[in-house]
């Protein structure tokens, strides 16, 4: 079993922390896959040091040469994406296929801010004065501190760091303990495609380092994915030092099933949506609503579709739902299931884990299915992020949305129907930073924009194009040539 250090400007650097924490296979709890530091406030000022110092060379090179290694990265992942699949389902239990789609969306990232060297566009617009023109364009911020979630440990990094170096940034970037060992990808990636030494740095560790990269006064950006509370905490500490911040936090995100869907590709969707990743995606669904109309008829076919689903080990190409992360989600889950119980919902599928034969070794759950669920339940508008699913009976089109939009998230959203008016409206009305129609709530796609409103984020978008309104800064220019003093708002023009 390895030892790791930390990354930093260039080298393996030990921790100044004598504590360090094990990431262990959600599937084979007994197997430890790495034993890393929980790093220091001094670590995370070692790794600002070597960031600023890398910076100088870093933001001043022409942007698409910086996008020349951001494209060989992008290679390089390629390359190894069957390799690194198997780390990450190892360490966090997601299934294989899921794995590769996971490594694939970081590829995808890294071709995409490759391109975008080459773009990055600015603007340039009438001057209200003649003989002088202006014009805008993007410059880089600094040092980005990249904090991630474990459920997606290539693919959520990947769409903060590619940005972020392309714009000219450099990044320290600190993984969820749990999500560790695929990290070190990241180095082994950016070494090969001769990225400079202190560009890209990694600190692993929890809490205290990912509060000394908050904190830290020369960290000019924090790009953070993770929960609502974690994220609250984090934007007050940011906002007093006016740093920049982008938040990608928790979900709660329905999926609406109406009288003239394809009840069939609906509910594979919902069992898509709400048991792949094992209900761990902050996009996952978590609350099915269906119109009454064809309540039953969904539910006999889901619950059918839902017994087959194949659990056990990821990396078993049969499997379709792996293990829960760990042991605390496992009980919160259970916690959950209780909770939905109290509350007077119906448990109609699962609810219990798994401990017989080869469950016995990890942390896996049944897929669990809650139905007479109403919006005042605590199942209904909490977070659960496992593979528990509300389902709720509605009369109507207004009261499928008004139920929707009835919960503090707002980040993916989904209806299954085929009229038209009914899609339209669910686009306009659905309280979601994204809507799918005759789609589940996941899939997002690494060139658009990603994000959620109300509590799941603060406006921010990465993916896509936006991603480069976090990490650049609008530099304005203007050049006189008239040669003469101009001054704007005060001197008219006169033929
Ligand atoms: P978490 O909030 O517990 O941890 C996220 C990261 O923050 C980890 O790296 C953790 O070590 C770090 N951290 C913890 N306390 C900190 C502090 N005080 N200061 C700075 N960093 C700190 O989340 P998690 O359990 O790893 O992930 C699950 C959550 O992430 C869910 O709520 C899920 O919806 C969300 N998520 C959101 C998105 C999105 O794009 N919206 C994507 C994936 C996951």
């Amino acid at each position: 079993m390895e030892v790791f250090k930390n990354y930093i400007g260039g080298k393996w650097v030990p921790s100044t922390s004598e504590r360090t924490f094990e990431s262990r296979n959600p599937a084979h709890w007994d197997e430890v896959l790495g034993v890393f530091p929980d790093s220091t406030e001094e670590d995370v000022q070692k790794a600002v040091e070597a960031a600023k110092e890398a910076f100088r060379q870093w933001s001043r090179m022409p942007a698409p040469k910086r996008g020349e290694i951001l494209r060989k990265a992008g290679e390089i992942l390629l390359a190894r994406k069957k390799e690194i699949a198997r780390v990450m389902t190892r360490e966090i239990g997601k299934v294989l296929k899921e794995a590769e789609g996971d490594v694939q969306e970081a590829i995808d990232t890294a071709f995409y801010a490759a391109g975008e060297t080459r773009r990055m566009f600015g603007y340039t617009t009438p001057s209200e004065l003649p003989n002088k023109y202006a014009l805008t364009f993007r410059t880089p911020v600094g040092i980005a501190g990249v904090i991630t979630a474990w459920n997606f440990p290539i693919a959520v990094p990947a769409w903060k760091i590619f940005p972020a170096l392309a714009a000219g940034n450099t990044v320290i970037f600190k993984p969820a303990p749990d999500a560790s060992l695929t990290a070190t990808y990241f180095v082994e990636v950016f070494e090969e495609a001769g990225l400079p030494p202190g560009v890209f740095n990694l600190v692993f560790g929890a809490g205290i380092a990912g509060k000394a990269i908050v904190e830290h006064p020369d960290i000019k950006i924090i790009a953070f994915t993770g929960g609502t509370e974690t994220g609250k905490k984090i934007y007050e500490s940011a906002g007093r030092r006016l740093k920049r911040v982008s938040l990608e936090l928790g979900g709660k995100n329905p999926q609406i099933v109406m009288p003239s869907a394809d009840l069939d590709l609906a509910v594979e969707g919902a069992v898509w949506g709400a048991y792949g990743t094992t209900g761990q995606r902050c996009t996952s669904t978590s609350r099915l609503i269906l119109h009454e109309a064809i309540y039953d008829a969904f539910m006999e076919r889901f619950k059918e579709r839902v017994s087959r689903i194949r659990i056990g080990d990821g990396l078993d190409p049969e499997v379709e739902m792996g293990p829960v992360i760990n042991k605390t989600q496992l009980e919160k889950d259970l916690m959950y299931v209780r909770i939905g119980q109290e509350e007077g919902a119906r448990l109609t599928y699962g609810g219990k884990q798994l401990t017989e034969g080869p469950y016995a070794e990890g942390w896996f759950m049944e897929p669990t299915i809650f139905e007479d669920v109403t919006p005042d339940m605590r199942i209904f508008k909490e977070e659960i992020f496992g593979p528990v699913l509300s389902v709720i009976r509605v009369k109507s089109f207004e009261e499928a949305i008004e139920v929707a939009n009835a919960v503090r998230y707002g980040l993916s959203s989904s209806i299954y129907t085929r009229d038209t008016v009914e899609a339209m409206r669910a686009v306009q009305e659905l309280e979601a930073g994204i809507t799918y129609v005759n789609a589940p709530t996941i899939g997002a796609e690494s060139h658009l924009p990603f994000g959620g409103v109300k509590d799941t984020g603060n406006g921010a978008r990465e993916g896509g194009w936006t991603v480069f309104d976090i990490f650049t800064e609008w530099k304005t220019v203007y050049i006189d040539f008239s040669g003469k003093l101009q001054k704007a708002q005060i001197d008219t023009w006169e033929e």
